[in-house]
């Protein structure tokens, strides 16, 4: 893509979103914002698209649209300014736009991301949730509209950089030629280190206070509990069609090496840099150029040491949760990711303790296996075996 790209942004106020605003605007002969979403901070929204001179933002509701024009500066003339989930999804798939970064949280960002899927668009997929919920759907959506997807998780980036390409972001349909494994490193987040018996006690404050990376909170937590690496399991599976056994996670404290693919002959190819989600967003941006971001060099000699170790299953149940849903299947996938929502949010509401979480999830999938087998044929249908399973866990009493 070297022509002028005019990117909408999903989630714009969010951590994904703020560095993605960042990157477009070192930029400006190359792209634009052309629409920008948010879900709460209003006033933030504003300031962005004041600053970004979008023309047109994407509120949840009336309440919303109400405070975002109070917060806009009088004098200047507002944006075009859409409300509410359909006006969502129709904006991802604008004709206006080229390309969609999709980084709002959660399965509520499902929809809008496979909207811009079926419209064609240069798909950059932050939005992992939408992936492990509707992952077979969602491929289906991105080959047969001739989209491009490009993986912005720091992990998905990284082995998307070490595997062969054309030039072109296109969806597998099988495993990259002589490709044995994916090796998804993982920083092991705050807890690698702690007491098992410690851990009943954490909060949110401690949980969201990830070592090396600056994110929205419930990815943060999702790093601690290691449930995150699940996700990207399960991320990769899909995004690179891979099946779970060839796919290993390994421990990796400093966060330098951000995935590696290790091939038939014995190479292992690794992206190293810093942990700043800058590189991977300018990177799907720019595709196939590589563009400035406003990352620094790597000072290797600096940092002196590289380790690696094997995930502690005991300390990281989740992770063995993940596996688990991945092997039986979408519908385990589907109640997985909402039993952690679901668990994470009652945990940074003070309402659930931080060892609780993989019980919720763990239970969840129980639940399902239960269940009479279902087909998740359509976004429908996804959407309502998530409401289902957010009610399941939402029943346990605990969220
Ligand atoms: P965040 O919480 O900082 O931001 C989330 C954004 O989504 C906000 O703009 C918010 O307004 C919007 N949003 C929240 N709920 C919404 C809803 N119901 N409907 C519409 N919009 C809603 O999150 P983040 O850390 O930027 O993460 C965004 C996504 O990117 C997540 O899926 C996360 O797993 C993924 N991701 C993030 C990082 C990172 O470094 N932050 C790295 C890899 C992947
Ligand atoms: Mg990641």
């Amino acid at each position: 893509m070297t022509a002028f790209q005019r990117v909408v942004v999903l989630g714009s106020t969010g951590s994904i979103g703020v560095s993605t605003l960042d990157v477009i605007a070192r930029h400006p002969e190359r792209m634009a914002v052309y629409a920008l979403s948010a879900h709460s901070r209003m006033e933030r929204l504003a300031e962005q698209a004041l600053a970004s001179r979008a023309a047109v933002v994407v509120v949840p509701d009336a309440e919303a649209r109400r405070r975002f024009i109070e917060a806009w500066p009088s004098g200047q003339a507002t944006p075009e300014i859409r409300v509410g989930g359909q006006a969502l999804a129709d904006t991802a798939a604008d004709p206006q736009c080229d390309s969609v970064m999709a980084a709002i949280v959660g399965a509520a960002g499902l929809p809008a991301a496979l909207a811009a899927a079926r419209a064609g668009k240069r798909v950059l997929l932050a939005n992992k949730e939408a992936l492990v919920a509707a992952g077979s759907l969602f491929m289906q959506a991105i080959r047969d509209n001739g989209a491009e997807l490009l993986p912005i998780d720091s992990e998905h980036n990284a082995i998307f950089q070490c595997l062969p390409h054309q030039g072109r972001a296109v969806a597998p349909s099988s495993p990259a030629r002589g490709v044995r494994r994916l090796l998804l490193t993982a920083s092991g987040g705050p807890f690698r280190g702690r007491d098992l018996e410690d851990l009943h006690e954490v909060t949110p404050a401690e949980a969201c206070a990830h070592p090396n990376w600056s994110m929205g909170r419930k990815i943060s937590v999702d790093s601690a509990t290691m449930l995150n690496k699940g996700l990207e399991v399960i991320e990769a599976h899909w995004l690179f069609a891979m099946p779970a056994d060839r796919i290993e996670v390994v421990v990796h404290p400093q966060s330098v090496v951000h995935s590696m693919v290790e091939y038939d002959d014995g190479s292992v190819l690794a992206q190293l840099g810093q942990p700043d989600m800058r590189t991977p967003i300018a990177y799907g941006l720019g595709f196939p150029d590589r563009l400035e971001s406003g990352v620094g060099p790597l000072d290797l000699t600096r940092l002196g040491r590289l380790d690696f170790e094997k995930p502690d299953l005991s300390r990281f149940p989740c992770l063995a949760h993940s596996f688990a849903a991945l092997r039986a299947g979408q519908g385990a996938c589907v109640a997985l990711n909402a039993a952690n929502e679901v668990a994470v949010e009652a945990f940074l509401d003070g309402r659930l303790a931080y060892t609780w979480i993989p019980r919720v999830i763990e239970a969840a999938l129980e639940w399902q296996a239960r269940q009479a087998s279902v087909t998740l044929s359509s976004l429908d249908d996804v959407l309502a075996l998530d409401a289902e399973s957010r009610a399941f866990a939402g029943n346990l009493g605990l969220a």
